[in-house]
This record gives structure tokens, C-alpha cells and sequence, in this order.
């Protein structure tokens, strides 16, 4: 669509549906297709950790770490974790867990556009996570995300692809079970429910992958995926969310 017709298109909207924003209410007084006004937008702010761990970015108590190491958490130092680094954009709570459940269950599919202009921001910080093959979506199982019309974490990882030059694989990992909602489970049960839930269609020989999703809470989900791919073959895994779940350790 050319800016044109995109301005015309969304001035007539903003006129005929006389938008209110989808957090605050209040009217919108610009044209654009996110129902989000701007300073709800503004008051998304990215994580400021003051120590977290190198390769997972899991919060640490300043007291646990020694100066001189690499400061890492305990699943990470026992090598317990499968990707090789993970980083997320912001805190999950406030106004960004408010739009990442309008994105997954009210299916206000244009916050993809904003959401995966703050992955890239994650990947301008963190270069090396722009050292991959192709972004890998965490998949939703058939059934559910035909329910959905859409994985939340694609259209995600199509915005950032965008962003990177790289491709999207949809293919190369699929979920093959069914899994409940991880919510309410402490961290052992997410990752029993998790395991052997995802499978690789690909021969992954040695490729790099950048694994998206929009939220971690204790990176079972995440581990299971990375785990999948390097049987697969997958030379690397790193993998980017939007928010994490804080849970100092
Ligand atoms: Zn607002
Ligand atoms: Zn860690």
C-alpha cells in the first residue's frame, strides 16, 4: 500500500470509528491503525537490570555475584539451559503485559507493528543476535492457533525479520502436543509439560536461529524449542522476547 492511500485509509477510519485508545480510553487524535495512543505507548519502558545473568538475562541479587565473573544463574552455570543467549525487551506487567494480551487475545493484529519495532531495539543493543540464519517463531499447535487465525509470536518475528534482512522459518519447528496453558505451574511442571511437545521438520544442519516469543516466564518453553532444534542439528540458538517475567533469584 502506498503512504497515500495509507494516510487515506486511516484518516477515514480514525473518522468513521472515532477510535478511542484501547488502554487509557481516551479519544485518538491521530490517524494510525494501532488503537494505542501515544503516551500509553511511551509509558512501555525497556528492563533495567542492575545484574542479570550474561547468557539468559535472568535478574541476580547484586549480593550473589562476584565481581570478577561473568555473572550467570544457577540453571545457566550448571548448563542446564539450551539456548545460547535469550533477551527480552521490557518487564511483563504494566502497559506492555496489557498489549501483548490485546495483541494475543483480542486480536488487535496492528500492535505487531509497534511490539516488533521494540525487538529490534533488543537486537540494535545485543548485535550478535542479528548472527543467525533465520527467525524461528515459537509455534502454537495447529488447533489453537487456527482457533486464533495467527501466532502472535510470527507476526512478531515477520516484523523483525523485516527489520534484520533475515527470513522467517515457520516450518523448520512445529508443536506436536497439545500442551495446557503454562500458567499457575511452578517451574518443574512448565517444564515437564513442555517436553517433547515440539518437533523439528527440518535437517538444521548447523544453522543459526533466532528463536521469538512474546513472553518468557521461566524459559521452559524456550529451553524446549532450543533443545528440539540442536538435535536437529542447529549450530546456534539464541532467542528474544518481549517481556520476561521478574522473579529475582
Ligand atoms: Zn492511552
Ligand atoms: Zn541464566
Amino acid at each position: 500500500m502506498s503512504r497515500l492511500v495509507r494516510w487515506v485509509f486511516d484518516s477515514l477510519a480514525s473518522v468513521l470509528f472515532a477510535a478511542r485508545c484501547r488502554l487509557c480510553q481516551e479519544m485518538l487524535t491521530t490517524a494510525s491503525r494501532v488503537p494505542i495512543c501515544p503516551s500509553c505507548l511511551g509509558r512501555v519502558r525497556p528492563l533495567e537490570l542492575l545484574v542479570s545473568c550474561h547468557r539468559c538475562q535472568r535478574p541476580l541479587s547484586l549480593a550473589s555475584q562476584s565481581p570478577d565473573t561473568v555473572p550467570l544463574c544457577g540453571p545457566c552455570r550448571q548448563e542446564e539451559t539450551d539456548f545460547d543467549r535469550l533477551r527480552a525487551f521490557g518487564a511483563y506487567d504494566g502497559e506492555l503485559r496489557q498489549l501483548i494480551v490485546l495483541l494475543k487475545y483480542s486480536r488487535v493484529r496492528s500492535l505487531a507493528g509497534p511490539l516488533g519495532g521494540w525487538l529490534a531495539l533488543v537486537v540494535k543493543e545485543n548485535p550478535g543476535l542479528a548472527d543467525v540464519d533465520a527467525l524461528v517463531p515459537v509455534p502454537l499447535y495447529r488447533g489453537r492457533q487456527r482457533a486464533r487465525g495467527y501466532n502472535q509470536a510470527e507476526l512478531l518475528a515477520r516484523e523483525l525479520a523485516r527489520e534484520l534482512g533475515r527470513p522467517v522459518e515457520t516450518r523448520w519447528l512445529v508443536r506436536i502436543k497439545d500442551t495446557p496453558s503454562q500458567t499457575g505451574l511452578t517451574p518443574t511442571q512448565r517444564e515437564e509439560n513442555v517436553r517433547g511437545a515440539f518437533a523439528a521438520r527440518a535437517k538444521l544442519d548447523r544453522k543459526r536461529i533466532l528463536l521469538v516469543d512474546d513472553v518468557c516466564t521461566t524459559g521452559a518453553t524456550l529451553n524446549a524449542c532450543a533443545r528440539t532444534v540442536k538435535r536437529a542439528g542447529a549450530g546456534s540458538v539464541q532467542a528474544v522476547t518481549l517481556a520476561r517475567v521478574i522473579q529475582e533469584i
